[in-house]
């Protein structure tokens, strides 16, 4: 498929719909593991971006500089251990689709790796941490394996969204060892991290999106 930096605007419009929808539930996650604000900082950092793309960035074309507003908006507008980390991953998605007006299959690929790869090295986590990079890192890898053996985006995304999925309900039966919920630590046994759910959410949202859009230039 390809994507147009009017593509890019609509799915992060999805995403400020989606994180409305799921606003109460990540709270109720984030209540039973750390503050209970998980849903309502997501909230507040996609209505920002959603306020710059009805603005500032209404004739942005190029997807980097799309995806660095988002994440600059995102970071200046949460307060919470998300902020950096969310905005980590959008801006090195930026550096792979810096000058591009449309994205390819292949720009795709490269945005998600490292949109995934980001929030990991910005927050240190590793697989087992019940952290976001539960849900991140498998998907990435078989995002890039995936789409290696088939050419096809459509097939590797939708296979790595599996493998998220994978990742985010495996964080229900460990121990936390980052961030707020890590001071819980055996009591942390139990509930499902609200940062590999959101995350997992984000990434469903942008393969619904695709499903809806494919063979069409968005
Ligand atoms: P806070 O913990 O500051 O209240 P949020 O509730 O918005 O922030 O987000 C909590 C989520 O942040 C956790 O569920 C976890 O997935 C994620 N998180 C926290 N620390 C890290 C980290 N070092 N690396 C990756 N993700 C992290
Ligand atoms: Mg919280």
């Amino acid at each position: 498929m390809e994507l147009t930096s009017k593509g890019l605007k609509d799915f992060f419009r999805e995403v400020v719909e989606m994180i409305e929808k799921e606003k109460d539930y990540l709270c109720d996650l984030d209540r039973k593991l750390g503050d209970g604000d998980h849903g309502v900082t997501m909230s507040i950092g996609w209505q920002a971006v959603e306020e710059k793309l009805n603005n500032e960035l209404i004739e942005i074309e190029d997807c980097g500089k799309l995806s660095v507003a988002v994440g600059k908006t995102f970071l200046n507008a949460v307060g919470s251990s998300v902020g950096p980390l969310y905005a980590t991953g959008f801006m090195r998605g930026a550096k792979t689709s810096k000058n591009k007006a449309v994205l390819n299959d292949c720009d795709l690929t490269e945005y998600w790796i490292a949109f995934a790869k980001g929030v990991k090295d910005r927050g240190q986590a590793e697989v087992g941490d019940k952290t976001m990079v539960d849900t991140l890192e498998p998907f990435a890898r078989k995002l890039e394996t995936s789409f290696t053996n088939s050419q096809d985006f459509e097939l590797a995304f939708s296979e790595a969204v599996n493998a998220a999925e994978e990742g985010m309900n495996s964080t229900k039966d460990i121990i936390s060892k980052k961030g707020r919920s890590s001071r819980l630590g055996e009591r942390s046994i139990g509930a499902q991290d609200p940062g590999a759910t959101s995350a997992y959410f984000i990434l469903s949202t942008f393969l619904q999106f695709i499903k809806n859009n494919s063979a069409k230039t968005v």
